[in-house]
């Protein structure tokens, strides 16, 4: 198939197809729930104002985690907050991450002078006992990613818990929990209860994962108000009406939650399924998202699968060389990708 049935065209793109599978994003390929498309549609009248009170979904986020209203701050994605908040308190000193872990507001702390000390998971899992050993005089923020991506894999609760009440005494802690809406009891898998007991912890969580809302950049995060504060002082630009709307809407609304869940979860036993029917080790996942071990250079088979029109991603991780990670997608999307993969491995190993 060419793109639009124009060869010339399709020769000029980077891939000999169009891309059908776009499995390097970190989807719910679902999109926003009814009440949130509803919402986006009635705000449009909206548009020629800026929002100058966000309060309404900062009170009801707060009613929810039980924390005061200063102690939410929204931005525009969650990874505002982790940009902002990592480059401001890691110009005080070092950051300390793990590897691989979700990494563009790492690589903006980098950009702007700020050393980040990488420290390998453990059994594909976040160390935190290395992460502790790797804590110096220097450190000044910790960033960590539960459920991890691209592993998707989670920390123990109570050893999370332990850590940040040690830990953030000293050194604030941030926890990224884009994906904890994934985890079973999701509401009980968060440090966010630490707040009340003046943690100096930074939880981010977004609705663009399993809310489907990532192209509306909305995001939320959980701290100290003081740590609130320094974040709203660092924003540059208030939320946009039509994320606000769609998050006011969506927000833990339960129908909506557990029909995206149970997609997303079906989604990643159908990769399961196309990983051991091609014989690929992989990782089990709490994510949007399957890491799997290609057992070759991953690039080489991001590139055989590119070349099929399915996109995927890779981390340059000198540990994990030959993984791709592959996102949660449509039915359609996961055909494509297994008809791509399955052709690849049987022509290796004819
Ligand atoms: N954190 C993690 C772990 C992610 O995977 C992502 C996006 O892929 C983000 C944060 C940023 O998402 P957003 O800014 O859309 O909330």
């Amino acid at each position: 198939p060419t793109f639009l049935g124009n060869k010339e065209l399709n020769a000029q793109l980077s891939c000999d197809r169009p891309i059908r599978a776009r499995l390097n994003v970190t989807k719910n390929p679902f999109g926003p729930s009814l009440n949130a498309r509803q919402a986006i549609a009635a705000c449009i009248s909206k548009a020629p104002y800026y929002i100058e009170d966000e309060s309404e979904l900062r009170v009801k986020i707060a009613q929810y985690e039980h924390l005061k209203v200063e102690q939410v701050g929204l931005s525009n994605g969650s990874l505002d907050t982790l940009s902002l908040l990592s480059a401001d308190i890691g110009r005080n000193g070092t950051i300390i991450a793990p590897s691989p872990t979700y990494s563009t507001h790492l690589s903006y702390a980098q950009r702007r002078g700020i050393t980040v000390d990488f420290i390998p998971l453990k059994n594909h899992k976040i160390d935190l006992e290395a992460i502790k050993s790797a804590i110096t005089s220097q450190t000044a923020l910790i960033y960590l990613c539960n459920p991890n991506n691209p592993t998707g894999t989670v920390l123990d609760i109570s050893e999370l818990f332990s850590f940040c009440i040690e830990i953030s005494t000293k050194i604030p802690i941030i926890i990224d929990e884009a994906y904890y809406e994934l985890l079973s009891n999701f509401s009980q898998k968060t440090v966010a209860p630490l707040l009340n007991k003046n943690a100096d912890i930074i939880v981010t969580r977004t609705f663009s994962k399993v809310y489907g809302l990532a192209g509306l950049r909305i995001g939320y995060c959980l701290a100290q108000p003081q740590r609130i504060k320094q974040l709203y002082s660092l924003t540059t630009t208030s939320r946009n009406q039509a994320g606000y709307a769609a998050a006011q809407a969506c927000f833990r609304d339960s129908n909506y939650l557990q029909g995206a869940i149970n997609y997303l979860n079906s989604c990643r036993k159908i990769i399961y399924k196309i990983c051991k029917n091609n014989r690929l080790p992989y990782l089990p996942s709490e994510g949007t998202f399957v890491y799997i071990n290609t057992l070759r250079p991953a690039q080489k088979m991001k590139d055989a699968l590119m070349s099929q029109g399915v996109d995927v991603r890779i981390f340059n991780d000198p540990n994990y060389l030959n993984w791709i990670r592959v996102g949660t997608a449509t039915p359609q999307e996961l055909n494509f990708f297994e008809i791509a993969i399955s052709k690849i491995i049987s022509n290796v190993t004819k």
